[in-house]
């Protein structure tokens, strides 16, 4: 099936003598005891259940586990590391998760950050001990592209584990266990959500080996689940992933090039661009650039929180993946030990009509 019908109808399991046509939330925490019932909300639920059986099916896994927020699905794979073992992260890591791998775990396991788009320092990053490899791709903030199927033939001859966050790209444009890794994870409040009301994490595995055993006991014991209401919203907001991402590629595609020949915008990072460096990379392994874009603006940081304010339908707010489009500077929201320079600025194109966006920046740099 495509994914416009997987998401329709696998997000939907009904099992009520009323027989309604949507999916009843079931906010009962405990379930009589029987054969084949469900036993207690944080080990499963009606709605857990489907929103994991249409996600495992979107990513063409096996089988997902879903939890409370997008950092809680990262740090249920941490925790399921053996002692001292070494993984191998991207530099252009969400900023969130490598706080945890700084701040959390730091004392567990040894982390060693490299640049993903660069195969030769992946390679000497490697050693015997080197359990997994983390790709994040598009990255967060610089949208960079790492090349997944050459990492992921690095990672096998290795006998690695390779994960990627495949939050920017969603199931739509990408599928990273079919290019060869072996757990995909999501941040589902950005654009599996993509309303920005709901807050969870996703992780979707290609076989059920003891390490994933062990993030599914993470799951149920450790205890970090989303409620039935957040699940029943993410299924509700799956049915319209396909066009909604088709939205969103299609408007970002637009502002990339009218930012690219604007005479006040220094460099714009997008995929979908001719001249971006990950152009070739993503055209090859996905089947849409997505709804992110960076770029920097000519000038110091003042001067670019000037433009962001004169916008009228880009909100200055930080995350990403909702059907408003966001903006923000991203030095301001990183803090004071940020590495992204003072003029970049980062949006999350939504699904407003393209001209209006055009017009609002048209507006907004010409006043610069
Ligand atoms: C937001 C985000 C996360 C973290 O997810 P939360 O739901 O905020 O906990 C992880 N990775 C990426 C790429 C993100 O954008």
């Amino acid at each position: 099936m495509k994914p416009e019908t997987i998401a329709i109808h696998l997000s939907n399991q009904v099992n009520d003598l009323n027989h309604p046509v949507i999916q009843p939330i079931t906010l009962s925490t405990t379930f009589l005891h029987a054969e084949q019932s469900m036993i207690y909300s944080r080990m499963d639920n009606p709605n857990r259940r489907a929103l994991e059986t249409v996600m495992t099916a979107l990513e063409k896994g096996v089988d997902a586990a879903a939890f409370a927020s997008g950092n809680a699905a990262g740090m249920a794979i941490f925790q399921a590391l053996p002692l001292g073992a070494h993984i191998i992260v991207p530099l252009d890591m969400y900023h969130g998760l490598q706080k945890q791998l700084r701040e959390i775990v730091n004392d567990k396991i040894n982390v060693t950050f490299v640049d993903m788009t660069d195969l030769e320092k992946l390679r000497a990053a490697i050693t015997p001990e080197t359990y997994l490899i983390w790709t994040e791709s598009p990255s967060n903030p610089l949208i960079q592209i790492s090349d997944l199927g050459k990492i992921a033939k690095l990672a096998k001859v290795h006998g690695i584990r390779l994960v990627c966050d495949n939050t920017f790209a969603t199931p739509i444009f990408q599928n990273p266990l079919v290019i060869g890794a072996d757990i995909v994870m999501h941040s589902t409040t950005k654009y599996i959500g993509g309303h920005s009301d709901v807050l969870g994490g996703i992780l979707i595995t290609n076989k059920k080996d003891g390490f994933w055993e062990k993030i599914r006991t993470i799951q149920a014991i450790g205890g970090a689940v989303p409620s039935a209401f957040d699940c029943y919203l993410l299924c509700r907001s799956i049915k319209t992933l396909a066009y909604r991402m088709k939205g969103h590629f299609s408007n970002a595609m637009s502002i990339a090039s009218y930012l690219e020949k604007h005479p006040e915008i220094e460099k714009v990072y997008y995929p979908g661009l001719h001249s971006d460096a990950g152009h070739a990379i993503a055209k090859a392994q996905m089947a849409g650039f997505g709804g992110m874009l960076s770029f920097l603006i000519r000038g110091d940081a003042d001067h670019a929180d000037r433009f962001i304010g004169r916008l009228k339908l880009f909100s200055n707010a930080t995350s990403l993946g909702g059907v408003e489009s966001l903006i923000e500077r991203r030095a301001a929201v990183e803090g004071p030990n940020s590495k992204s320079a003072p003029n970049l600025i980062r949006m999350s194109v939504g699904l407003e009509g393209i001209e209006d966006l055009l017009r609002d920046l048209d507006k907004a740099l010409s006043l610069a």
